[in-house]
């Protein structure tokens, strides 16, 4: 047996990659599937598209490298997508509401006074992007369907639960720490569902999925589905998966994930150090070892290149934004705050809005291709300071990345410089898939943590060579840009 299989659950796709022991890709699939938008602010996906893509997938790779070749099977998901289903018939009770969808936000609002009560047990804000107001909206507007939860009939999972239960034949129904603690319903200190968040919630804890550790035997693929029966030996949500391919386990590694967004997820050890402005979460339970996470999310981050290239047409691809940002021997003085969508972590501002400042005549395209690229250098940095402060040193070695931007070298040069910390950026593109692949390599023996970590090949190692004056003169300027931006639309 020479391969392990990661399953890479996202948002508009599943992939399917086959990984050999030195961490090539031997072979993969992948199969986007519809988008649903039945109201503004509202998005679904059909349960059976995600399961029959993943199905499709995983025929094409195990017939590419041959199913008596898979060692073990990883999965790693879109987190806080919510799905319920009838455990006898295996149909979903309603659509998948994803991790985007707002349709709970006034439900959130009536909540308001459980939000302290509810960071301190879950580590979470209470907002409807995480999945306990979306499992209540779907029994409160079902019909029957809390009734049926109430009598065991229909059970709960995010994307991963799902994936498992159908992959088993449905014989589990399980998940673990790192999905279980975006429910909103996961008590992050006892490691249980939590009695009173239930309550809270309204939500019978009948529907709840067991929870195993991430790196775990979580049973086998059905026989029928690839002549074979393979061990699924690890479970992490699409973040934590990501920092694991990085090494997270080690002392000081950041890592950040530049793709429509930025996922900035660092390890706290079995701390779990209070942040208002950060979420604590669960990196993932091994071996019976939790290890606890902080996360910071920011909306707009390679978004803000898309939108030169398809809002204001002033690029034609984002690679090209290197060349132009480049061009320039600095920003000119020209800033742009790219809150298009509000601002995230650490400011979380639903009613800021995008800014440029500093335009003058002399302002041309390269201008707004540096200060986009710039943009997701200093928020990524708001964010990493703020990690700084709550974890109350400075222990940080780098920062590892991933993503569509990281490919961006001005980009990662010039984080790099503003941190300042060194910046490494691995071979692999599919870090999700990689981290999925490498927690189920090692739980099932395939690999050792070095092993797994040697067959991380890096690519590129960036370091810090702007003098201090002139990082702390950017940064101040950015904060400025910042404190304009904020409440614009409130
Ligand atoms: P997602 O998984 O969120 O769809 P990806 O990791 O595929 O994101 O990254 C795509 C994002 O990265 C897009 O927003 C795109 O604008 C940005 N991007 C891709 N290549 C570059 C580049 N060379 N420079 C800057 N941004 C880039």
């Amino acid at each position: 047996m020479n391969v392990i299989l990661a399953i890479d659950l996202g948002t508009t796709g599943n992939r399917v990659i086959a990984f050999s022991e030195n961490g090539t890709v031997v072979s993969k699939s992948y199969y986007e599937f519809p988008q649903i938008f039945p109201q503004p602010g509202w998005v679904e996906h059909d349960p059976f598209d995600i399961w029959n893509t993943v199905k499709r997938a995983l025929t094409d790779v195990a017939a590419a490298v041959g199913p008596e070749n898979i060692a073990a099977i990883g999965i790693t998901n879109q987190r806080e997508t919510t799905i319920l289903w009838d455990k006898s018939t295996g149909k979903p009770v309603y659509n998948a509401i994803v991790w985007q969808c707002r349709r709970t936000a006034s439900q959130c609002d009536r909540l308001r006074e459980h939000a302290g009560f509810i960071k301190q047990r879950t580590g979470l804000f209470l907002d409807p992007y995480f999945s306990a107001t979306k499992i209540k909206w779907i029994l409160d507007h079902v019909e029957g369907a809390r009734q049926k939860a109430e009598n065991g009939q229909i059970i709960f999972g995010t994307v991963d639960t799902w994936v498992l239960w159908n992959l088993t034949g449905g014989a589990a129904h399980a998940t673990e720490p790192s999905n279980a603690s975006r429910t909103l319903c996961f008590n992050i200190h006892t490691l249980r569902f939590d009695d009173d968040l239930l309550r809270i919630f309204d939500i019978p804890e009948t529907l709840l999925p067991e929870v195993k550790e991430s790196g775990a035997d979580f049973g086998h693929t059905a026989k029928k589905l690839l002549g074979r029966e393979i061990p699924i030996t690890g479970i992490l949500g699409d973040q934590q998966a990501a920092f694991f391919a990085h090494g997270g386990w080690q002392e000081g590694v950041i890592k950040n994930t530049y793709g429509t967004g930025l996922f900035v997820v660092t390890s706290t050890g079995d701390q779990i150090p209070n942040s208002g402005k950060l979420v604590n979460t669960i990196a993932w339970s091994i071996d019976g070892k939790v290890t606890y996470a902080l996360e910071g999310s920011v909306f707009i981050g390679g978004a803000a290149i898309q939108w030169l290239r398809d809002g204001l047409k002033i690029i034609q691809s984002a690679g090209e934004s290197e060349p132009l940002a480049v061009s320039l021997p600095d920003n000119e003085g020209v800033y742009f705050v790219p809150a298009l969508a509000g601002l995230g972590a650490p400011y979380w501002d639903p009613s800021a809005r995008g800014t440029f400042l500093g335009i003058t005549r002399g302002t041309g395209p390269a201008h707004f291709a540096r200060a986009a690229l710039e943009a997701i250098a200093y928020q990524s940095k708001d964010v990493i300071e703020e990690m700084r402060v709550v974890t109350r040193g400075d222990a940080f070695r780098k920062l590892a990345v991933d993503g569509g931007a990281a490919q961006n070298n001005f980009l990662m040069q010039f984080q790099a410089d503003i941190l300042p910390m060194t910046v490494e950026r691995p071979v692999v593109t599919e870090t999700t898939a990689f981290g999925a692949a490498g927690l189920a390599g090692i739980t099932s023996g395939f690999w050792t943590r070095e092993q797994f970590l040697e067959a991380r090949k890096v690519d590129r190692v960036f370091t810090p060579e702007m003098d201090d004056q002139t990082r702390g003169a950017y940064y101040s300027r950015w904060k400025e840009a910042v404190e304009r931006a904020l409440r614009w639309a409130g």
